[in-house]
């Protein structure tokens, strides 16, 4: 599987699962929140007035609400996915973090709240909302393959989004648009997500045999 941005989860049949539209919406209504939250200064809880409180009881609220919508999409999604496959290759989400742009700066007076950053707190949120649902599925897929007795394998993710799974050539080019693979080596097309969890899945299989061997 490749876990995304466009589409939550694509898998190597070529299956893609969107992200849902409610967490989208959720998205945008704590973004709001949290742009009349930031516009109190910043103080003691037991010095705020009674509209900053209520900010800040709203942002809480909608954080509680993205966190439960979050859960029963992942428990659905581990759920199919378990119930088709014996093997699931995911990327290493730790390894992923690493290579990823700068995290968004947490406000340490008020948990869930980001410091602005310019143009880079709303893509901060957008992602930190995405890599939560992320590693909310995995933890949750793991468990549930688990108990089903399937086999789950985390792969470093390093060149897994731009290696031709046809000729095995290797470049950032092979990937023009988000969405689009090109070899520029051997021409092969295909849907980037597709591609990506195609040689996510042949590295988890390497690993296996490696294990096993
Ligand atoms: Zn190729």
């Amino acid at each position: 599987i490749d876990l995304g941005i466009a589409s939550f989860l694509t898998d190597s049949n070529g299956t893609h699962i969107p992200n849902p539209r409610h967490a989208r919406k959720a998205a945008a209504r704590l973004e709001a929140a949290q742009r009349s939250l930031s516009r109190f200064p910043r103080c003691k809880a037991k010095d705020r007035t009674r509209n900053h409180q209520r900010a800040v009881e709203k942002v809480a609220a909608l954080h509680g609400k993205v966190r439960r919508r979050r859960l029963d999409h992942a428990h659905k999604t581990a759920l199919t996915l378990v119930r088709a496959h014996d093997f699931i290759a995911h990327e290493d989400l730790k390894i992923r973090n690493m290579s990823k742009a700068p995290a968004p700066k947490p406000d340490p007076t008020t948990p869930g709240v980001f410091l602005p950053n310019g143009a880079a707190a709303k893509a901060g949120l957008n992602r930190s909302i995405a890599d939560a649902g992320w590693g909310v599925f995995l933890t949750i897929l793991n468990a549930k393959a688990e108990s089903a007795g399937r086999e789950v394998m985390a792969v470093d993710p390093r060149n897994t989004s731009r290696t031709c799974p046809q000729c095995g050539h290797t470049a950032k080019e092979n990937r023009p648009t988000q969405e689009k693979f090109h070899c520029v080596a051997c021409g092969h097309q295909a849907h980037a997500d597709e591609v990506g969890a195609l040689n996510v899945l042949r590295a988890g299989l390497v690993r296996r045999n490696a294990h096993t061997a």
